[in-house]
């Protein structure tokens, strides 16, 4: 990519567009499902049964015939789970059953326990006006065969069920995404510390890895590096041989101790771009090397603006890295109280709580320096390019974080 192509400010969707279309699959491995939390599936997974596998009763009670449900019944044997039926059920016949076990044959409904009464010890009446058979059908939840969950799906708790029932007990996912995560800054000392004058605690490397756990990325904190050429080089190389993909953050802006985009090229890293047309997050690198073997990312310094980017182009592109197409989580709702701001050149997110009536509440926000507004804050809203104000009641998208 040309030097002035790079240097221009990108809108944002052609820089995800950048960074998404970069991305590769890394591998993929087997795991045991009590390990597949949030993981991503590297292949479809068919049921090898149907669910459910046979005629299952859904209550506890007695299996019979419709047309018998007036009649005083003869119960002529017991089905616990897990016990096929002996017999067949036969007119004024019925079996007691249990949650679970299979319908007899000759059964077509099941009645509730609690709508029954014995006249004798063998025998029962059904107390009920009607019933809706309380049977749950051979299959018709899921039939052999059928695809139950596709490749590049983010496994959650629901998903591991299903791939439990399905026999799936070594799912295929993505491989892991590797993560370095430096912090450059003369000024940083570790959270532990006290710090003198003019210096502050590093909070971004702790976020940024948190964000990046997120997705099941696996992260590993190198801590602060100084802002000197050599120290930032040699970080950036140690970085680079371990990891897929390394987050840089502060040292990529118009400072005179901003080396990081420069020392990326040095270490053989094509930059795609080094500025983003957005608010918070405009002093932001990404490249890659050659052969792809790892991926860069030049964060801002100023911690709101990490965090912001972290949350709209590197989560995104992790996940993408294993195969799964990340969708936000955005909910509409009316604005809370109009917004409004002096310049309008670039989108801008700003943080909003989720009031109980449903609407979008900007919270107090002094600017990307201010990370504990996001504390405040339930999600993030996006007042578009071009947009100065948005009055009270607006209809908003909110990206929950
Ligand atoms: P920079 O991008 O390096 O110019 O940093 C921009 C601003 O972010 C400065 O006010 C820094 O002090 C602050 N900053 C940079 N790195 C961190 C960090 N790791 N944790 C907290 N604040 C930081
Ligand atoms: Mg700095």
């Amino acid at each position: 990519m040309n030097l002035s192509a790079r240097k221009k400010m990108l809108p944002f969707e052609k820089a995800f567009e950048i960074v998404l279309n970069s991305a590769r699959l890394l591998g993929t491995e087997h795991i045991g499902l009590a390990d597949a939390a949030n993981r991503i599936l590297a292949e479809d997974v068919k049921s090898d049964i149907d669910m459910p596998p046979f005629n299952k009763s859904a209550m506890d009670g007695y299996a019979c015939r419709r047309t018998d449900l007036a009649n005083e019944l003869a119960i002529i044997e017991t089905i616990p789970a897990g016990v096929p039926p002996e017999n067949v059920i036969g007119p004024n016949q019925c079996a007691k059953i249990m949650t679970g076990a299979m319908v007899p044959l000759g059964a077509d409904c099941v009645i509730m326990v609690e709508f029954t009464k014995n006249p004798s010890e063998n025998t029962v009446r059904f107390t009920g006006k009607e019933t809706d058979g309380n049977i749950c059908l051979k299959a018709e939840d899921i039939k052999v065969g059928q695809i139950v969950l596709s490749k590049g799906t983010l496994i959650k708790p629901q998903h591991i069920a299903t791939l439990a029932a399905v026999g799936c007990a070594n799912p295929c996912v993505a491989v892991r995404p590797k993560v370095a995560i430096l912090a450059t800054g003369n000024e940083l000392v570790e959270p532990s510390q006290s710090p003198a004058f003019s210096q502050i605690r590093d909070s971004n490397s702790f976020h940024l890895a948190a964000q990046v756990e997120t997705t099941g990325a696996i992260t590993k904190n190198y801590g602060i590096t100084r802002d000197t050429k050599k120290a930032i080089d040699s970080a950036i190389k140690t970085a680079i041989a371990e990891n897929d993909v390394v987050l840089i953050s502060g040292g990529v802006s118009m400072g005179d101790f901003d080396f990081v985009p420069d020392i990326l090229k040095q270490n053989g890293i094509e930059l795609m771009f080094e500025k983003i047309a957005i608010k918070p997050g405009k002093p932001t690198v990404f490249g890659f090397s050659k052969n792809k073997s790892v991926f860069c990312f030049g964060m801002p310094g100023h911690p709101v603006s990490g965090f912001v980017m972290c949350e709209l182009l590197v989560k995104p592109f992790l996940y993408r890295l294993m195969g799964h197409n990340f969708i936000p989580l955005e909910i509409k709702m009316p604005l809370r109280t109009s917004i409004s701001r002096k310049k309008a050149g670039r989108p801008s997110w700003i943080p909003v709580a989720i009031t109980d009536e449903g609407t979008a509440r900007p919270v107090e926000y002094h600017g990307s320096a201010h990370f504990n507004a996001l504390c405040a804050a339930d999600g993030l809203l996006c007042i578009p390019k071009g947009t100065a104000e948005f009055k009270e009641g607006t209809i908003v998208s909110v990206r929950r974080i």
